[in-house]
Order: structure tokens, then C-alpha cells, then sequence
């Protein structure tokens, strides 16, 4: 999923708009913007891409200076409307708006706890818990009910939460999702993605610390630390695949961090070969990496129809392997009679590689070897990332050989977890913690606390 947030700025619903457009790619199921205008929370959300949540929507009706938005996918809570944040929760005297992105990995025992006490929840969202924790006793929506009930939920979060008159925004203690800070003139802004601030003309601040709680109003900005800082833990797939190649997450620009990546890979794994190509678009950047340490050219192997969205957003099986074939298509008079380094990014169910090798032997081409630009998947990810299930994940339950021959490559190599994370702290003066759980099964955060893992990197 995507946030953003806006804090000062009489454009505050459109560029809202504006910034979860650019932020698109991490959420197709649903998009929404709530505004205040210093008094009531006005809400504008549906399901589908943003563009289609708002064909229809004049901004200029949209009166008040501060926004909230959110794209969404699902990672829990189902595919229907009650589920499109931002969630709104209003009372008598107050009314908040909440969105997030990430996992609360505790939510159901909290969820049981709140229904327990009398609460009644409206939607099967794990945000919604964080919303009747703020509340519970019939608290007011202050620094303080938000510390609180920040510090009984456990898991990976990005989260905004806009009132009439203030704006909070929290990362979670290991700071495993992305969150930065912009200024847009006098106003301030929040995103998932730097590219949101690109996107709008703000420029970046700096990013939200783990464990840190920002309060804006119309006073400034102030920041309070709700809970120890750990070391921060960043998503390595934010790198890998996730976030836009023009994103820095976490200072680190993401097409560089790919580029690195597919260099890595060229020196842990070469290949004899007379190119390299990319799927499009997310492993175009480590293809030009690999080629780039090789020596071997880089070509443009396979085409993407654009008007098509990413494949993993498409809920089943069936329609993702129809979604793969609509989606790419082979250059023939390129690819045929060669031996072909493919890249692609990362093998979560194996879909897309499988396709894609079957499409350049279809097309003439003599070999393909399957690179990899980062380790295999083999644990599911608990913090927000759709790759929920064991059963999915192809190298949880093959080895690397096998997952060659089941796709049809001619070989077939992953980048090591090292080589990643060489390859995303490249520059050493940013202290950068990884998580690679998905890779190594090394959870930085456990629903019990006191299980927490605690490893070095
Ligand atoms: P597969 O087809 O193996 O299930 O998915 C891997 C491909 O889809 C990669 O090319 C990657 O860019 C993209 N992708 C789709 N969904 C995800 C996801 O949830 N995680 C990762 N790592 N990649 C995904
Ligand atoms: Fe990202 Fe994998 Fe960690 Fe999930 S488990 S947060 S996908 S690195
Ligand atoms: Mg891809």
C-alpha cells in the first residue's frame, strides 16, 4: 500500500491525487482521500485504480488544506469497499482518519480483546483495530492515546492519521516500511515513496525515524519517540521490486540499488551468452547492471503492453497466468538463434519466469538463463507484503534445480542475501538495517516482544 499526506496547502485534495498517482504501483484495489477543512473530515474513496476512484471527482468541492490518501492492497481484511482506506471513525466531538501501510501482526488478538470489551469493528481491516485502540475509554485523540495504543500493537507500519485540526504520522520501532517528510512551500508532506514528492515539487526532508511520532498542526511539526528505536530493519523488497526506480528509500535511490544488485549477480553468477534482457519494468535496472559487469549487451528482449497492470495485484492463479500472457510479449527478431541472459527481479510463485522462458524458446531463442537479482523467497512475509502463504512460494518447497526445470531454463541462479544487502547499503555512512525475513527467516519482529529476534546485519 501507499500513504500520503498533506498539511497546509489550499491544493491539499488534488495534490493528494497527484501523489498517490505516482504511487500507483504499490496499490490497484483501492484508492482514497479524505480532507479537512479545520472542521469536518470530508471523504472521497472507492475501489479500483485512482484514476477511476476519481473520473468524476472536482477538487474544488474538496475545500480544506489538509489531506490524507491511500492506495491499497490487500494483505489483510478482503477486497470490498468497507476495507478502502483512509478509515473514517467519527463521534460526537471528534473524527479521525486513518491510513496505513504494512501488517499488524497481532491485530486478531487485539481485535478479540476490543470485541471482548464491547467494541463492535466494521471492518475485517487490521487498521481498524488501531483506530478503537486510540479511542478506547473514550479517549481524545491526542499524542497521548495515540502513544498508547501504538505501543500495544506490534508489526510493520507506515501510518497517517489526520483529525480536523492535527495530522500524526508513525513508523513502527523497526522502521521496515517506508515514510518520508517533504515541504511543499510552508506545507509540510508525507509519503511512502519520495516519488510522490517528485511528482507534486515538494522536496525531501528527511525520512520518519523508527519508533518516531510526528505531530503536525497548525503550530509546526514536533516529534516524540513512542518506543525504543531498534535498528531499523527496511524491507529489502521495497528495493528489489516494490518501490519506483526514481524513489530513494531510505536515501538510497532504488534504481541504483537494482543496478547494483544485477552487478553483483554478474559476478556471483556469469553466464556465457550473447545478451541480457530484462522483464519489464520492474528488473530492467538490474538487467542493465548485469550487463554492465559482464560486458555482454544489453537488449530490449521483451516488450511490455503498458496498458496493463502488474500482475501480482490480480487476486487468482488463473487470472494472474492470463495476466502474464496479456502483459509481455517477445522481440523476435531480437531474441531468435541467441542465448539469452533473462533477469528477472525476484520468483514468487513462479509464474511470470515460466512464461517468460517458454515465450523466447517460442521465439527462437537457443538458451536461456534465468538470473535472478535477489536470493530465493522460501518464508512468507508477515509485514505487509503480499506473500502471505507458505504454499505459494516456490522455493519454499523446491530447490533452485528444480525451479530451473520447472520453468525451462537452461539454468537458472540466484543473487545471495550478501550480495543484496552489498548491494543496497552501498553507501556505508547510512546506517541501514535490512529485512530479508522472506529470505532468511530471520523475523525482526515477532508477535511476542519478547521473542523478538535481535541479529546484526
Ligand atoms: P511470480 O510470477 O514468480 O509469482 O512473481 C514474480 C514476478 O512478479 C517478479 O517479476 C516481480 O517483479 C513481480 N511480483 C509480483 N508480485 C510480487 C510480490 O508480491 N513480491 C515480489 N517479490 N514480486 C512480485
Ligand atoms: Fe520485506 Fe520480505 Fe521483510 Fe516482508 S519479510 S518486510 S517482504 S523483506
Ligand atoms: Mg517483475
Amino acid at each position: 500500500c501507499g500513504v500520503f499526506g498533506i498539511w497546509g496547502h489550499d491544493k491539499a485534495a488534488e495534490l493528494t491525487y497527484y501523489g498517490l498517482h505516482s504511487m500507483q504501483h504499490r496499490g490497484q484495489e483501492g484508492a482514497g482521500v479524505v480532507v479537512s477543512d479545520g472542521r469536518e473530515l470530508n471523504v472521497h474513496k472507492g475501489l479500483g485504480l485512482v484514476n477511476d476512484v476519481f473520473k468524476q471527482a472536482k477538487f474544488s468541492e474538496f475545500s480544506g488544506d489538509k489531506a490524507v490518501g491511500h492506495v491499497r492492497y490487500s494483505t489483510q481484511g478482503g477486497k470490498t469497499h468497507e476495507n478502502v482506506q483512509p478509515l473514517v471513525f467519527r463521534s460526537q466531538t471528534e473524527g479521525m482518519a486513518l491510513a496505513h501501510n504494512g501488517n499488524i501482526i497481532n491485530a486478531d488478538k487485539l481485535r478479540g480483546q476490543l470485541e471482548d470489551q464491547g467494541s463492535i469493528l466494521q471492518t475485517s481491516s487490521d487498521t481498524e483495530v488501531l483506530a478503537h485502540l486510540i479511542k478506547r475509554d473514550g479517549m481524545a485523540i491526542n499524542e497521548t492515546s495515540i502513544t498508547a495504543a501504538l505501543n500495544r500493537i506490534t508489526g510493520a507500519y507506515a501510518f497517517l492519521i489526520l483529525t480536523e485540526d492535527k495530522m500524526y504520522a508513525a513508523l513502527d520501532p523497526s522502521g521496515v516500511r517506508p515514510l518520508s517528510i517533504g515541504r511543499l512551500g510552508s506545507a509540510y508532506v508525507m509519503a511512502s515513496e519520495t516519488c510522490a514528492f517528485d511528482q507534486i515539487g515538494a522536496t525531501f526532508e528527511r525520512e520518519v525515524l523508527p519508533g518516531e511520532l510526528i505531530t503536525i498542526s497548525d503550530d509546526g511539526i514536533t516529534s516524540t519517540r513512542f518506543a525504543m528505536r531498534g535498528q531499523r530493519k527496511m524491507c529489502a523488497m521495497e528495493y528489489v521490486y516494490l518501490s519506483r526506480p526514481d524513489s530513494d528509500v531510505n536515501e538510497v535511490n532504488v534504481h541504483a540499488a537494482r543496478k547494483r544488485m544485477g552487478m553483483e549477480l554478474a559476478k556471483e553468477a556469469p553466464v556465457d551468452a550473447d545478451m541480457v534482457i530484462g522483464v519489464p519494468d520492474s528488473s530492467i535496472s538490474a538487467a542493465i547492471g548485469y550487463a554492465e559487469a559482464s560486458g555482454l549487451p544489453y537488449e530490449m528482449g521483451i516488450i511490455k503492453n503498458r496498458y496493463i497492470g502488474r500482475t501480482f495485484i490480480q487476486p487468482s492463479q488463473e487470472l494472474r497466468e492470463q495476466g502474464v500472457k496479456l502483459k509481455l510479449a517477445p522481440v523476435r527478431g531480437i531474441v531468435a538463434g541467441k542465448r539469452i541472459v533473462m533477469i528477472d527481479d525476484s520468483v514468487v510463485r513462479g509464474t511470470t519466469s515460466k512464461r517468460i522462458v517458454h515465450m523466447l524458446k517460442q521465439a527462437g531463442a537457443s538458451e536461456v538463463h534465468v538470473r535472478i537479482a535477489s536470493p530465493p523467497i522460501q518464508y512468507p512475509c508477515y509485514y505487509g507484503i503480499d506473500m502471505s502463504t507458505r504454499d505459494e512460494l516456490v522455493a519454499a518447497n523446491h530447490s533452485v534445480g528444480d525451479i530451473g526445470k520447472m520453468i525451462g531454463a537452461d539454468s537458472i541462479e540466484y543473487l545471495s542475501v550478501i550480495g543484496l544487502k552489498e548491494a543496497i547499503v552501498k553507501d556505508k555512512t547510512i546506517h541501514q538495517g535490512i529485512c530479508t525475513a522472506c529470505m532468511t527467516g530471520n523475523y525482526p519482529i515477532t508477535e511476542d516482544r519478547e521473542q523478538q529476534v535481535v541479529y546484526r546485519d
